[in-house]
């Protein structure tokens, strides 16, 4: 049996798919499965003895093993156009989102870990080793909690906040497969991006998936020598075999890779860096997002000059490299990328009594 009762599941980690697969195991038709997800994401009830159209005995049968679970928002922080969300899981743990206005919609950046193993130098999120994966329902309640709190719908989702989605791919998956159903959130796939450090198994093994996700790779350096130096991951895997996934991904899914690019003063972001980051994705169907870079209190990189990343851009732009430089977001509130570990580190101190 699947879902033993000694194992109480979220009822918001199921696929619909697999929750098909358990009515039949019941005995039942799987039509039930859209019912259930009806109910709990159009109607939005937290109670199986409300769910009218379930027999008794499979209601009870649901509420042996399965629970509803929420998370909690303990803290909230605002900076014009962001907003961070502090929440606090089931087990004591804490996660962020942040929610960014754009003039597209509103667009929610979630994590998939608790801490993160990949330890890229630059990243204020890293050196908080990693304490567990986030459950699927985990990832999907950041989206639904920040909904509620803002009684509005979330357009865009990016899954680039603590941790490495690729490195929690199962739940990650369902996450997607969930959050995308016509009958729960509905969310377009080419309204969410999931962003990896470069496990290149698993961007092949997501490209099979030919869902329709946007797919970004944190890059940040045009070769092997500056990239090893500031993401452990290039010891795994080397720029080139990234590029050959990717390669494979766009062969698959006909789709743009966006390629991330954080501008480290000194480090990757010379006029040399910007010719061989040109040379190395001349003809890829791709887009560079250069991300000037938020200087922390515990790490020595610097930020590049607006000169040189103008530079930096226009060196990329003559080569016919598609390129932007990223809008801003929530300095002011650490929200910004690679700032996220601050809030969850300073409320693990408070809880012990640090
Ligand atoms: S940049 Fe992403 S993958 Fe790298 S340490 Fe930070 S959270 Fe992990």
């Amino acid at each position: 049996m699947l879902y033993g009762s000694e194992v109480m599941q979220s009822i918001f980690s199921i696929t619909r798919k697999k929750l098909e697969d358990y009515f039949i195991d019941l005995g039942d038709k799987k039509f039930r499965a859209t019912q259930i997800y009806e109910w709990i994401y159009r109607k939005g009830v937290r109670n199986f003895d409300e769910m009218s159209n379930i027999s008794k005995k499979n209601i009870d049968r649901l509420k042996q093993d399965f629970c509803f679970n929420n998370l909690k928002i303990i803290k909230k922080q605002e900076d014009e156009l962001v907003k961070k969300y502090l929440f606090e899981l089931s087990d004591g743990n804490k996660i962020e989102s942040v929610l960014m206005e754009h003039d597209y919609g509103l667009s929610l950046c979630i994590s998939s870990q608790i801490g993160c193993n990949m330890g890229c130098a630059f990243c204020e999120s890293g050196r908080l080793k990693k304490v567990r994966d986030l459950k699927t329902d985990e990832m999907l309640l950041q989206v639904m909690e920040v909904e509620k709190d803002l009684g509005e719908r979330i357009s865009h989702v990016v899954i680039m906040g603590i941790g490495e989605p690729f490195d929690n791919y199962d739940n990650f998956m369902d996450f997607i497969r969930i959050i995308t159903d016509p009958y729960s959130l509905a969310l377009g796939q080419r309204h969410i991006t999931v962003s990896t450090s470069g496990i290149v198994p698993k961007i092949k093994e997501f490209a099979d998936e030919e869902t329709g996700v946007n797919l970004a790779i944190s890059l940040h350096a045009p070769n092997n020598e500056i990239r090893s130096k500031i993401m452990k991951i290039n010891n795994a895997y080397k720029i080139e075999e990234i590029m050959d996934a990717v390669k494979y991904y766009l062969e698959k899914t006909n789709r743009r890779v966006t390629f991330e690019y954080i501008m480290l003063k000194n480090v990757n972001d010379s006029k040399e860096c910007a010719y061989e980051l040109s040379k190395l994705l001349k003809g890829i169907n791709c887009y560079v997002n250069l991300i000037p870079y938020n200087e922390t209190e515990n790490i020595e990189f610097k930020r590049s000059k607006t000169s040189q990343i103008g530079e930096f851009y226009d060196i990329l732009k003559k080569n016919n490299i598609n390129v932007t430089i990223r809008k801003e977001f929530g300095s002011k509130v650490s929200a910004a990328c690679g700032q996220l570990r601050a809030e969850v580190e300073k409320s693990i101190k408070e809880d012990k009594g640090v």
